[in-house]
């Protein structure tokens, strides 16, 4: 895929496009340093993180808000979302302390103000109960675990998005108990295919319809020991 398609999909603005070039270019200097991603070639880069990363914005279309993203790794989708949507206010989340070095080093070069940092388990960011309009996963965990960590962080009317592959009914079907559980209910699968390659995706949007118990999360060894 190219730049020219991307921007075309997602009718994005030439500046936008620019921060990806840098963002893209950053990705594979640090790759050479830190582990960040399998995807080095350019073509690659852009349809299988920057497109895949967009790709919900076609069905979720965001109002100004606090937007988290869950074991962001090197940025997907939450850079990529808030580089594209400066009406968001994006947290990205992970556990891994070395990848905020190069998610900074982006930061700076793109220009990128509506982005914060929050290193440390998504399970203890209690203090963030139901504060987020947003909740974003991608590569993060199984359905149940993603909704278990992820209900509890979002308002009530909020939106979150599981990003998925081709297992994602039969996943959804594991969560039945999770969603009733945790207060959320599905809102739709999306289901497409990547342009050039024609992987399947089937994103998995779920919207917080009641109060998630303070009881949850659990602790990570109870959630990893059995799903809700
Ligand atoms: N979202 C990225 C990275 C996926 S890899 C992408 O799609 O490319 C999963 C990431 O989640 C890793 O960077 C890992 O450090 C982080 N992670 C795993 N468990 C976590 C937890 N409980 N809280 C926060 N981050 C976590």
């Amino acid at each position: 895929m190219t730049y020219e398609e991307l921007q075309k999909a997602f009718d994005l603005s030439d500046e936008v496009i620019e921060s990806y070039k840098k963002y893209a270019a950053l990705l594979k200097e640090w790759n050479e340093k830190i582990n960040l991603t399998s995807i080095t070639e350019e073509s690659e880069v852009i349809e299988k993180h920057f497109y895949d990363s967009l790709l919900p914005t076609k069905e979720v279309k965001f109002q100004k808000g606090a937007y988290l993203d869950m074991g962001t790794g090197a940025g997907f989708p939450g850079m990529v979302i808030a580089i594209a949507h400066p009406e968001l206010y994006v947290t990205l989340a992970d556990s891994t302390k070395k990848k905020f070095i190069f998610l900074q080093a982006v930061k700076d070069a793109c220009g990128v103000k509506n982005v914060s940092f929050q290193s440390g388990r998504v399970e203890e960011m209690r203090t963030f109960h139901e504060h987020y309009d947003y909740v974003s996963a991608r590569g993060f965990s199984a359905l149940p675990n993603v909704l278990e960590l992820g209900l509890p962080l979002l308002k009530i009317g909020g939106i979150l998005i599981s990003y998925k592959g081709s297992n994602a009914i039969e996943e959804l079907r594991e969560s039945e108990r999770a969603l009733k559980k945790l207060g959320g209910t599905l809102m739709t699968i999306q289901k497409e295919k990547l342009p050039t390659n024609g992987d399947e995706r089937q994103n998995i949007i779920v919207r917080k319809s009641a109060k998630t118990p303070s009881r949850f999360p659990r602790s990570w060894a109870e959630i990893s020991k059995r799903h809700l």
